[in-house]
């Protein structure tokens, strides 16, 4: 095409046409195989029957997926392995940020490490919902542990609510146990609701606390305590064994104003210092002496009973009330209602029972 700039005035601007640019996507991408295909129940159960931690890893993703097809596959995963899970110690450990929660279970591990088997290190960190990734069991935080050949380190997933997120992890102990890992330690910051959550998985609850750290007893209030079956008070080293030993005897006295736990036990308190690797025999044989005690009361397989019938009715509560929030008319009419509700127009007990009677199709 003709183009004035192609004049004799502009010689050496020759306007060349343009050429066709290629699309922004590639064309062949669709052709490409979207997803490695899912593996099937009976590679994924044989593998983890055999210890094989890639496949281990792959079914917790599965079962961390929100991916429907997802679900139901790492639901049978679960189920076959069911019949070898539980041959485990299962233990949380919670405290606050800072407490040496990580440097701890570095050193814990290479502790229960040494008289053989496996370790699982699992995280539940309500936090990661909102950050949408999780430092808690992060490995690099566990540098020990993290290159150790018998421990597996995941860290929270990372997606939905509480309930759902401690779910997966209640179900990744299953599957770590079915791999024949004989230590479970799921980990917790000691600062919210996740500590009942975890405490509805565990048979040992390890509470860190440290001194001089304002409000000594601050885990009194947040009911912490009353779930604890062992306070530790970490960094009892250089100047501040003393400060140490004087909270030990704070929390002991203070354990005394709890009424007596449903197993018998009888908290104990200890200090240890996780950095310099002092004490730690001594909270492992603290731990010992629990699982002795429940093993031989039979308040350990009782406890273990309760804690499944109780997953069972939060599961069941936890599908309900999604199936409920999930259903687009629902959400509809929710938004209507709570206008309603909000301009006195209707009560909340009138505005609750129309859309409960819609979604019962009433
Ligand atoms: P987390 O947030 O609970 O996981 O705590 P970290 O394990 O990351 O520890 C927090 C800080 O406390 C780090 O700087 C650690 O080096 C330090 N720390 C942990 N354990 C001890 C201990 O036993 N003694 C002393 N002095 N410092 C410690």
């Amino acid at each position: 095409m003709e183009h004035p700039e192609n004049d004799s005035q502009y010689i050496g601007l020759t306007v060349n046409s343009g050429v066709n640019q290629p699309p922004i996507v590639n064309p062949y991408l669709s052709k490409r195989p979207r997803r490695k295909p899912l593996p099937t129940v009976s590679e994924l159960v044989e593998g983890i029957l055999k210890g094989d931690v890639t496949v281990l890893s792959r079914a917790v993703t599965l079962v961390e997926s929100l991916a429907p097809d997802h679900y139901s596959l790492a639901q049978e995963v679960i189920e076959k392995c069911l019949p070898h899970s539980g041959n485990s110690r299962r233990i949380g450990i919670t405290g606050v940020p800072g407490a040496g929660k990580s440097t701890s279970i570095d050193v814990f591990g290479l502790h229960v490490l040494k008289e053989g088997g496996k370790l699982a290190v699992l995280a539940i960190d309500p936090s990661s919902e909102r950050t949408k990734g999780s430092i808690l069991g992060d490995k690099t935080r566990m540098e020990k542990l993290a290159v150790h050949p018998s421990a597996f380190i995941r860290p929270s997933p990372s997606a939905g609510s509480l309930g759902g997120v401690a779910r997966k992890t209640r179900e990744t102990i299953v599957l770590c146990e079915a791999a024949g890992y004989n230590n479970i330690f799921v980990e917790t910051v000691g600062v919210g609701q996740s500590e009942t959550a975890v405490h509805s998985m565990v048979d040992f609850f390890l509470l860190i606390q440290i001194a001089g750290a304002g409000d000594e007893l601050q885990g009194i209030k947040r009911g912490i305590m009353e779930m604890a079956d062992g306070i530790v008070i970490n960094k009892a080293d250089g100047d501040n064994v003393g400060p140490a030993q004087l909270a030990q005897a704070q929390y002991r006295s203070a354990l005394h104003l709890f009424p007596p736990t449903t197993s018998g036990w009888m908290p104990e308190v200890l200090t240890y210092s996780g950095y310099y690797e002092l004490g730690i025999p001594e909270v492992w044989a603290m731990i010992d002496r629990y699982f002795d005690f429940v093993k031989s009361n039979g308040y350990f397989e009782t406890k273990r009973q309760q804690q499944a019938r109780w997953w069972m009715y939060e599961t069941i509560d936890e599908q309900l009330r999604k199936h409920f929030y999930d259903n687009p008319e629902i959400q509809k009419m929710l938004e209507t209602s709570e206008a309603d509700v909000l301009a006195n127009r209707r009560s909340s007990f009138a505005a609750a029972a129309d859309v409960l009677g819609k979604y019962f199709g009433r």
